[in-house]
């Protein structure tokens, strides 16, 4: 599992707590707050 801020590589990332999904096209990129859960959450991601 990652953390919001973290640089996890290329690929496709779905939020634990409602599955939202981010894509990262480039390895310098790091996950955002979850665009459904809101910035104020602890969110995890998950590759999916
Ligand atoms: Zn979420």
């Amino acid at each position: 599992m990652y953390d919001i801020g973290e640089k996890p590589g290329v690929g496709r990332y779905c939020c634990t707590s409602c599955g939202w999904s981010v894509n990262l096209d480039d390895g310098s990129d790091r996950l955002p707050p979850c665009g459904s859960c809101g910035k104020g959450q602890q969110t995890k991601y998950k590759s999916c």
